[in-house]
């Protein structure tokens, strides 16, 4: 009996392992295709941003937008920016698409200014590998420069985990960011690996607390106390806080009277081409008439 036993784990393992190789050699053989298809994409242009509203809590006016990208693949459908960024950053092709993403952004704030839309703060998120590139201060001084993006204008997200990989060259480069007059704000807070000592030290301006700590804002309440408290941590500290992933109006009505700066989510928007967004801008002047400058 026992030797049967052995024999069925044996096969058993030896099955484990030919399932697992066939999964893994699937998934290489799909990520090779993403990494070709993205080439392709970013050479052809087939890439576009779309912009999702933030909305300051005490008004319900848009004040801002985060940029995010979008890829439409000719076979696929819409590719997540989770699927596809991390082939961006294995390959090197981030590089190019980041500062892709950063002159479409500018260029979207100088159009919108010119039609008499101003005072939306821009968001670009930034992954890893850029703000470890030596390149990153003059591609956002360069975007800035060629639309006339001025201080204040643009922020850029980061993420704990980008930051700690090596904190003081982080550090250095958001303060020369923040020199550009670039505002910063830490994506995902909550999330990822951070010291409270760094958070400190980091040139930042705003957190952005994580969409998985609001979506069971109500009910939870490890949620609600962690929500709370990063919104006191973020107050006693000097910085503004943007709430991701705002479905409902409890979610809104929580953060609001825990003293939560904006609000971001499919409650107000989804992200949504730049021109549907001035579209609603016009409608809608209640949300966000032009701010001044
Ligand atoms: P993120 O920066 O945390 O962006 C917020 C994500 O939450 C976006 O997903 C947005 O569509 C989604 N979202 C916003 N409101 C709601 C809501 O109410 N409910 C739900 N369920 N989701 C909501 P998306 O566009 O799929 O982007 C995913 C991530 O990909 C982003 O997370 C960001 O880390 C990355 N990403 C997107 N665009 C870029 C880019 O241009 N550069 C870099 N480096 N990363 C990007
Ligand atoms: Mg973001
Ligand atoms: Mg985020
Ligand atoms: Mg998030």
């Amino acid at each position: 009996a026992a030797d049967t036993a052995m024999y069925h784990a044996k096969a058993q393992g030896r099955n484990n392992v030919q399932f697992f190789t066939a999964e893994m050699n699937a998934a290489a053989a799909e990520r090779m295709e993403l990494e070709r298809d993205l080439h392709h994409a970013i050479a052809h242009q087939q890439l576009d941003v779309h912009y999702q509203p933030q909305v300051q809590a005490a008004s319900g006016r848009v004040c801002g937008v985060e940029a995010l990208l979008r890829w439409p693949h000719p076979t696929r459908g819409q590719v997540s920016p989770l699927k596809f960024i991390p082939i961006a950053e294995e390959s090197g092709l981030i590089e190019a698409l980041g500062a892709w993403v950063l002159r479409q952004a500018c260029q979207q704030v100088a159009h919108w200014k010119s039609i008499g839309i101003h005072g939306v703060r821009m968001a670009v998120n930034l992954s890893a590998h850029q703000l470890r590139s030596r390149q990153l201060v003059d591609t956002v001084r360069e975007a800035m420069h060629a639309h006339g993006v001025q201080a204040g204008e643009l922020e850029l997200e980061i993420t704990e985990s980008a930051v700690m990989k090596d904190p003081q060259a982080a550090i250095d480069t958001l303060q020369q960011l923040r020199d550009l007059g670039v505002h910063l704000a830490i994506d995902d807070f909550g999330t990822g690996y951070s010291s409270l000592a760094y958070l400190k030290l980091l040139p930042v301006d705003v957190l952005k607390i994580d969409r998985s700590f609001v979506k069971d804002i109500e009910t939870d309440r490890n949620d609600a106390a962690i929500c709370a408290s990063i919104l006191a941590l973020a107050k006693s500290l000097g910085l503004k806080v943007v709430a991701e992933g705002v479905e409902t109006a409890a979610q809104r009505d929580f953060l609001d009277s825990h003293g939560c700066d904006y609000l971001q989510g499919y409650f107000f928007a989804k992200p949504q081409p730049a021109a549907l967004c001035a579209e609603q801008w016009r409608q809608a002047p209640a949300l966000p008439a032009p701010v001044n400058p």
